[in-house]
Formats: structure tokens, sequence, C-alpha cells
């Protein structure tokens, strides 16, 4: 598996597989072709019906320059969900064509002579060769993941961290109503603060856990600068139970903060391996689903919980979003996905709870679980894949006709 950095992404929202992959498929083709006198561009599928909502022409054009780039949208089942065509014009000529996967949490793969090859950090791709690994080696899933990534990992996690913290802040404070048709209002500000006199202490939990995946989705939604945990649509689960318990426990130190970051990462790269991050590919369990059994390890693993654990933990977070579907109303990351993200993170320290108690009376790994996911997703009608034809997408709208 590569490294867990390629699952952190610092960048701007809505979306990782809608916005950013295509941005840097842009990028790319653009390094290719400086000179270049226009570019026709063709996205197909799923890109196709929600790309306008996640900002892929604007994010394309950005970069192309806006003059110079003209679209056109397919539909045709037999490419990736998020497939993306560039023509490249010179002098009236077409002199080259690119074509792209954006397969999930910003990442690419090019189709065709010229592959971008990823360098492998862990030579495990499962959670049970791992745990394998570190019983028979008595490491913890932590020095598991030092002894195989380089000495950058840790500045690294420690400018993801301070991004995501950014986005909290920023989230918390800032009113108005967010981009787009749907006219939704940011209510991350509200959440931030106590409605109630003597708040009762569970109520106080939900509320400030709830608030900081807010303030980071709604940063999102409005096109702020953000982290794949691991999409932009599911960015706001993982800071949100990081930050609260950083804040919550004196003991909860930045040096735990950055564990909890990596045993996450890890825990994303064994998804993204094995299955898909890519709620156009699995539906929304693939994107937040993922998210809250990313951010139930980072809990276990910050309260230095042993690697069965903090593997039910994430078993658990994972197992309780199977069949979640992908459909937001206009194709917008905004309903459901910024109240989703704030479930996921209750339900991620929630899953942690269980865990301690549960983990010995288990009978499922988190690798059936993974599996599970990915054929539930293959089994999901298209309409529930990042489609927004489906679901509340549709139900929606039928309401206001
Ligand atoms: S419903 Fe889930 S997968 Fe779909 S755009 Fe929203 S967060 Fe992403």
């Amino acid at each position: 598996m590569e490294s867990i950095k390629t699952i952190f992404k610092i960048g701007i929202g809505p979306s990782s597989s809608h916005t950013m992959g295509p941005a840097f498929a842009a990028e790319t083709v653009l390094n290719r072709h400086p000179d270049a006198d226009a570019f026709e561009i063709t996205l197909f599928n799923s890109l196709a019906l929600t790309g306008e909502g996640h900002l892929t022409d604007f994010a394309i054009s950005k970069i192309l320059d806006p003059e110079k780039t003209s679209f056109k949208r397919i539909i045709n089942n037999a490419l990736h969900p998020n497939h993306i065509l560039f023509k490249v014009i010179k002098d009236d000529e077409r002199i080259a064509k690119y074509e792209f996967d954006s397969v999930g949490g910003g990442d690419i793969e090019e189709i065709g002579d010229d592959p971008m090859v990823p360098k492998i950090v862990y030579p495990h791709t499962t959670f049970n060769d791992i745990r394998d690994y570190c019983k028979a080696n008595n490491l913890t899933l932590y020095e598991y993941i030092l002894k195989y990534e380089d000495e950058d990992l840790l500045p690294y996690l420690d400018k993801v961290y301070d991004a995501m913290v950014a986005a909290i802040k920023r989230g918390l404070k800032t009113e108005g109503v967010l981009p787009g048709p749907l006219g939704v209002k940011r209510r991350a500000p509200l959440l931030g603060k106590p409605r109630m006199k003597n708040e009762p202490a569970e109520i106080k939990e939900n509320r400030l856990v709830s608030a900081y995946a807010f303030a980071v989705n709604e940063e999102n939604a409005a096109g702020g600068v953000i982290v794949t945990a691991p999409t932009a649509g599911a960015c706001g689960a993982l800071p949100a139970v990081l930050y609260y318990m950083h804040q919550k426990y004196s003991f909860m130190t930045r040096d735990r903060v950055l564990e909890g970051l990596a045993v996450a990462g890890l825990i994303g790269l064994i998804i993204r391996k094995n299955a898909t991050i890519s709620g156009a590919v699995g539906g929304c369990q693939a994107e937040v689903g993922s998210a809250t059994a990313m951010a139930a390890a980072a809990n276990a693993a910050m309260f230095r919980l042993p690697i069965d654990q903090i593997e039910n933990a994430a078993e658990i977070a994972l197992e309780h979003s199977l069949g979640l579907t992908c459909d937001p109303v206009d194709g917008y990351v905004q309903i459901p996905c910024i109240e989703r993200n704030a479930v996921a993170a209750l339900r991620a320290i929630n899953a942690c709870g269980l865990a301690i108690v549960l983990t010995e009376s288990s009978k499922i790994k988190f690798d059936t679980v993974v599996k599970t996911m990915y054929q539930t997703g293959l089994d999901m009608d298209i309409k529930y894949k990042e489609t927004a034809r489906g679901g509340l997408a549709y139900f929606y709208r039928k309401k206001e006709d």
C-alpha cells in the first residue's frame, strides 16, 4: 500500500473525486501542453450528472483557462463512474488526448500507456496481515506505521491537523448561506453554543462533536480549504473526533492526536486498497462509512487501546454504515452530507466505546466488513451512487414539483 500521506490531501472542496481529482488531471494535461490553444473536455457518468454541483467544470477551467475550455457530458456505463477525457487542440488540430478516472479521495488514474505508478510503502494490504505481523513482532499499530513510513510523515500529519483545526475554527465563526440553489444555512456557529441552561454532559458532547463536523463540512461546501479524510465529502467526521478528544482530555496530547491520525490513515488505506473510498463506486458507505471507521480507529488509538480493540472499533463503525447510499440533493455536497458527517463522528466515538467492552466476543473481522462494503457497493443501484437521481435527491425535488 502507498503512504498514509496519500489519504490526507489538503485542498479545496467540495468534492475530492469531482473537484480535486479532475483538477489534478487538468494540471497533468496542462503540464504536458502549456502552449495548447484549447481543451475539449468530456465528463462521463457521475461527473456528468453531479459535476456542476461539485464545481468540476469550474475547477478544471480555472486551471486550463476558462477561455480555452469547452465541456460535453456523456453517460456511458461501460466506463468508470468518474471518467474524464481531455482533447488538446493546437493550430486547429487535435494533437493529443488523455483519459483519467477520478477514483476517489482526490486520486486519479490515467488510462493508457503512461500510467502513474504509485510508490509502495507497506508490504501488507489487509488488516489481518498487519495484525499478525504486529503481534509476531510485538509492535503497536502506530509503531508499525512508523517502521514503514519516511521520517517526513509526522511533520506532514502536523500540517494536516493544523489544516483540520483551522477549518473547524473558521467554520465555527462563519455565518451565512452556503453557495448553490438550496439556500442551506451555515449551522456550525449555532451548534457551537449551548441552547440549554445547565446543559447535560451527553448533550454537550453531542453538540460539540457535531459542531466541529458541521464546521469542517460547511467550509468544504463553501469551497474552503479542508483535508480529505478520506474524501472531501467525508472530511468532517475525523477532525471532529480528534479535536473534541484533544480539547476534552488533558492527557490527549498533540502526539496522541497525530498517533490517532496515523492509524486513521492506515484504516483508510486498507479500505481504498481492498474496496473503494469513492461514493460514485460504492455509495456513501464508501465515503462517510470509511470516515467513520477511520475516526473510530483514531479514537481507539488515541486512548492507546490494543490492536484488537482498534480493529473492532473500525469494524463496528463500518459494519453499521453498510448500505449507506449517496444521494446529494441537486448534486451539492450539503444535504445529506453535512449532517451525515456529524452523525458519523458520534457513531465513531460510540463504536470505540463498544469495542472496549465487546472486542473479545466479536465474530466479524475488519477485512470481512471491508469486503462486504465493496460488494454491497457493486450491487447498489447506480442511482444511489453520486448521480443525484435517487433517494433524497429524488424525493426532495418530487416534493417541490
Ligand atoms: S452523500 Fe456521502 S458520498 Fe454522497 S456526496 Fe454526500 S458525503 Fe459524499
